[in-house]
């Protein structure tokens, strides 16, 4: 529980250059490094596109094949 807490803990300065980051802050105002609550974010966002994606994908095959058996 502590460590998990403490990892979604706001990140006070950038990873890159060392500068104070605004609470909660996606992007360092000097460098422009994204900040690790923004990376996990982008991350989260890639998976659940790549999900739907496939989604998409599996019910384009599944009519196709359907439509195909009919025939
Ligand atoms: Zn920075």
């Amino acid at each position: 529980m502590y460590i998990l807490n403490s990892m979604q803990q706001t990140q006070a300065a950038c990873d890159a250059c060392g500068a104070q980051l605004v609470p909660n802050a996606a992007y360092c105002e000097r460098c422009g490094a994204r900040t690790r609550r923004a990376r996990r974010l982008v991350r989260l966002a890639i998976r659940v596109e790549l999900l739907f994606f496939l989604l998409v994908v599996g019910v384009v095959i599944a009519f196709t094949w359907t439509y195909a058996a009919q025939r």
